[in-house]
Parts: C-alpha cells; sequence; structure tokens
C-alpha cells in the first residue's frame, strides 16, 4: 500500500510522516490490515511501554525497532523523533492500548510535529471511551469526555459537582482500585437515580457490563457482584432536568409543607427554585403522600 508524503510548509521535501496508531484493548483481532501495513514499514516505532507493544508486534510477525515515549520522558525524546522524521524516516506512535493522547501520551509530540510541517495522519482504531459509549445506549450525539477523575475524595468530588450540570452522557476511566469509591461519590453528587453503564474487559475474553442507577451499581459494587478486576470505563447520563429539578423541589418543600398548606407551598417551592407551578404542586403531593428521609 502506498502511503502518500505531502510535504507541509517549512518541512523539508523528503520529510517522513508520524503515524498515530490506534491498538487494540484487549482483543488482538481489532489490529486493522493499515495498521499491519505500515508497522511493517516504518523505521520506528515511539511505544509508551516498549514490552507491550513489542508483544503486539511478535504477535503479528512484525520486526521494527521499538523506542520509549512515555509521560515522563516524552518531552525529552522530542528532539531524536523530530531529527528523525526531518530526515525522511516514517514513524509510528502507539501508546500501551487504545489511542494514544487519549487519557495517554502523545499530544506533545503530534503537537510539535505538526508545528514542525511533518505530516501527522492518524490510524485510527480502539478507544475504551468510544467502544463503551457504542454499546450503553445512551445518547452519544454529543457527550463529555472526562477521563480519571481525581484519586482524591475532596477533589473528586468537587470535579463531579462540577460536571452534576452537564446534560450530555459522561465518559469516565477508572481505575479499579477505586472503582467503588468513585461510584459513591457519583451516587452523592450527581444523585442515586442516574443512570450508569459499566463496561468492563471490553473486548475481552471476560467482557461483561452492568447497567443500571448510580444507587444500584453501588449497591451491586458493595455486594462484590462486580468483579473488582480488569479494566473498567464509566458511562453516566447527563443531567435529565426534570429530575434535578423535582430534587430541589423535594428538598424545598420539606420543611415547607410542615408549616403550609400544599397549594401554598408549592407556590413558594416553584418562586424559591423558578420551577413551574405545576411541577411544583404535583411534588407537594407526592412528598406529602410518602415518609420524608428522616421519617
Ligand atoms: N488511550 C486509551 C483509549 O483510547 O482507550 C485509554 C488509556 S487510559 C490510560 C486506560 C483506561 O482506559 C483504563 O484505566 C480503563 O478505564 C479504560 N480501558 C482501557 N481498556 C479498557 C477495556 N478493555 N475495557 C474497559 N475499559 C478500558
Amino acid at each position: 500500500m502506498a502511503v502518500a508524503k505531502v510535504a507541509r510548509p517549512g518541512a523539508p521535501v523528503e520529510a517522513g510522516a508520524l503515524f498515530v496508531a490506534a491498538t487494540p484493548i484487549g482483543n488482538l483481532d481489532d489490529v486493522s490490515t493499515r495498521l499491519k501495513t505500515v508497522l511493517g514499514r516504518v523505521s520506528c516505532v515511539a511505544a509508551e511501554d516498549t514490552r507491550r507493544t513489542g508483544t503486539l508486534l511478535r504477535s503479528l510477525g512484525i520486526r521494527v525497532p521499538l523506542v520509549s515515549l512515555h509521560a515522563h520522558n516524552e518531552r525529552s525524546r522530542i528532539p531524536e523523533l523530530l531529527a528523525r522524521l526531518r530526515a525522511g524516516e516514517d514513524l509510528v506512535l502507539a501508546s500501551d492500548a487504545g489511542t494514544p493522547g487519549i487519557s495517554d501520551p502523545g499530544m506533545r509530540l503530534v503537537g510539535e510535529a505538526r508545528h514542525a510541517g511533518i505530516r501527522v495522519t492518524p490510524l485510527p482504531g480502539p478507544c475504551a471511551a468510544v467502544a463503551a459509549l457504542s454499546v450503553a445506549g445512551f445518547p452519544a450525539d454529543r457527550f463529555h469526555f472526562e477521563g480519571f477523575l481525581p484519586s482524591r475524595q475532596a477533589a473528586r468530588r468537587a470535579r463531579l459537582k462540577q460536571l452534576e450540570a452537564v446534560p450530555e452522557t459522561l465518559v469516565f476511566y477508572e481505575a479499579v482500585h477505586r472503582l467503588t469509591a468513585a461510584l459513591e461519590d457519583m451516587q452523592e453528587v450527581l444523585g442515586s437515580e442516574r443512570m450508569a453503564f459499566l463496561a468492563r474487559e471490553l473486548t475481552k475474553v471476560h467482557e461483561s457490563a452492568y447497567g443500571d442507577t448510580l444507587a444500584e451499581l453501588c449497591a451491586a459494587a458493595a455486594a462484590g457482584a462486580i468483579v473488582a478486576r480488569g479494566e473498567f470505563t464509566l458511562v453516566v447520563a447527563g443531567r435529565v432536568p426534570q429530575e434535578q429539578d423535582e430534587r430541589t423541589l423535594d428538598a424545598v418543600l420539606r420543611p415547607l409543607l410542615e408549616e403550609l398548606p400544599t397549594r401554598q407551598a408549592a407556590r413558594l417551592a416553584a418562586s424559591i427554585t423558578g420551577c413551574p407551578r405545576r411541577l411544583a404542586y404535583g411534588r407537594a403531593l407526592a412528598v406529602r403522600a410518602s415518609p420524608g428521609p428522616d421519617s
């Protein structure tokens, strides 16, 4: 397969190309024909983890030199890689798994190569976030990719608070040892009734999925019903305005209903929250009919 070289302004005419390669997130059969072809003809692969990419190359029967390029050496590696590209070598950039730059290193090299006028081209393929979204059944015409939340609880909750009003579907990466804590914080901050979808070990032998409210997912995690091994991507529904309005209304209505008749409490709650009166009245009837959280 011919790989067209188009010199960019500022780049030497014979400059090479940087191929940004997505690699499997589990199933090695997800390697594309194009990825195999390009790997077979480049002079070097810049890999986040040379051992892991080496295993992939061996499974494909391809021998090509590897150089490491990870979060801690990306900056210092760039001059050498740019020099090779300028000299006409074609290189592949690969992360451990999935698409480079998506919660993975690579962004700096790509930026500097572009800046130098080098041709940068994607070899598109697996990405855990997109794979999880594609099977979650949640709206994905627009979505918010959050990646990893902060590991400390206070910072995690503060970030979730900022995401609480986002109407688009949310996508998170989470390490297995923080999964339960993250789910509990999500339940607390985003609300227990929010729908969520937990994708585990996508494309691997033990791929599994759990879809339910955050409350149910938390209960399942606490009961050990979610296998606490492997890799997880979490898709959470965006804020449904009505649901949020109802929660706010209920909180405002509870003390008002202790002192006032239903209709009057509803009118006051509607003007305090800015919610429609009809909705406030409906919630007032529901709250009156149901025991409060403290009773
Ligand atoms: N660049 C990668 C991509 O495009 O998917 C993501 C790299 S990020 C460092 C790794 C995280 O992606 C994991 O902690 C997990 O949250 C998610 N992930 C990777 N592989 C996965 C899989 N097979 N199933 C579910 N989630 C996965």
